[in-house]
């Protein structure tokens, strides 16, 4: 349905991105449908899974928010034309530069994760005569069944203020001159297929909104849950779209929000991940005593996932049909790790032909480096194909 149009690719040097916006649109499309019909619901897409400018752009016209974590994304955001009122920003270690840029553009909320920096917050705020709005991102202390490197919400992980301060903590905010608490945020990592995950942190959730209130504080406007719905690697065609109903759903049945609270939701793979894959074209086929390795022209430079996360990507030879193999699918870099796949089944493969990664639009193009002096790889859309 959403095919590759491998004879459009002849032309173009690989390795590269190719994003198709049909898919894009109506994953777009289900997400608005799902929100539609539940006030209060809004959902920032997370910037970091891929910051393409025209991707940006079509999300931006969708009405979806921007999700930020840094001051590049602050800006990236506002280029793609995303008001300033719909973007936030979290992270924990911004820079004097980045809070600046934050206030002086009147984003919506700075995801605060420490006290220390709620301090600068406000001084820089108060400096500029501008109020800031806070909300806390909160470590909920909840595990997510997903890769370690890709938890967040653990005690243990870097991000976010204890439950158990959160009393203190936002007594604070509310007492200091240039800032305004107006929001609980959390975010408990990437790549979450188990619908209990969320559940568990809804519930985390409620029992924290039932504690502040009996403090006096609260109800605040918005709670955060962050993003983190996963997505189908191993058959991106059989599931394009991910399960955005059950994931809305969860929340509308597990998560008490009160009266006129808004739900904000921070998904980036869940949006872009389908609808890019990384092209690149066979350059040897490498016959040793042990094995048979297709190198391809793409390394981790341009998709680090693998070599980071161990993470499997579907990968289809474009340019055969014929019988194949198992073969071991690696890359040019000069590190071991630079290997996209081991005893893949791939048909016959030979230099020359052009193989598609699939599944690669969040955290692909995005996180490419120029290690080994290498060019960063270009991404385009269907309309730059004609
Ligand atoms: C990375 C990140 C997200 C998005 O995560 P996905 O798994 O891509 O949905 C959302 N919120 C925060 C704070 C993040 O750091």
């Amino acid at each position: 349905m959403y095919n590759l149009p491998a004879e459009k690719f002849q032309g173009i040097k690989t390795p590269f991105y190719y994003y198709n916006t049909r898919l894009l649109q109506d994953t777009l499309d289900a997400v608005k449908a799902q929100t539609g019909k539940r006030p209060g619901y809004h959902v920032h897409y997370a910037v970091k899974a891929c910051a393409h400018p025209d991707v940006l752009r079509m999300i931006q016209e969708a009405g979806l928010g921007a999700d930020c974590v840094s001051g590049g994304e602050i800006q990236a955001s506002l280029d793609a034309g995303f008001p300033a009122d719909r973007i936030v920003y979290a992270g924990v270690g911004k820079s004097d530069w980045e809070i600046e840029l934050g206030l002086q553009a009147g984003i919506r909320y700075f995801n605060v994760e420490s006290v220390a920096e709620l301090e600068v917050i406000n001084e820089i705020a108060a400096r500029m005569n501008r109020t800031a709005n806070i909300s806390f991102r909160i470590n909920p202390d909840v595990g997510a069944h997903t890769h370690a490197n890709i938890t967040t919400g653990l005690a243990e992980n870097k991000f976010g203020i204890a439950m158990d301060l959160m009393e203190t903590v936002i007594r604070k905010a509310q007492e200091m001159s240039h800032t305004t608490f107006v929001g609980l945020h959390f975010h408990i990592g990437s790549q979450i297929l188990e619908m209990d995950d969320f559940v568990a942190l809804a519930h985390r959730i409620n029992e924290l909104q039932d504690r502040l209130e009996a403090q006096g504080i609260g109800p605040v406007p918005h709670i955060n849950v962050g993003g983190g719905l996963g997505i189908d690697y191993e058959q991106p065609d059989e599931h394009p779209i991910p399960d955005f109903e059950a994931y809305f759903q969860t929340y509308e049945k597990y998560l008490k929000l009160r009266p006129g609270q808004e739900l904000h939701f921070e998904l980036g793979r869940a949006i872009v991940c389908q609808c890019g894959s990384l092209i690149t074209r066979c350059l040897y086929v490498k016959q040793t005593e042990h094995k048979q390795f297709v190198i391809v022209d793409a390394g981790m430079t341009d998709l680090i996932r693998p070599a980071l996360y161990g993470a499997l990507h579907r990968i289809e030879n474009l340019s055969s049909r014929e019988a194949g193999q198992p073969y071991d699918v690696v890359g040019p870099i000069c590190e071991s790790s630079d290997v996209f796949a081991c005893q893949y089944n791939l048909p016959a493969t030979r230099r020359g032909h052009l193989l598609a990664i699939r599944s690669a639009g969040a955290y692909g193009q995005i996180m490419a480096s120029q290690y080994n002096c290498r060019p960063l790889p270009k991404g385009y859309l269907d309309k730059d194909l004609e």
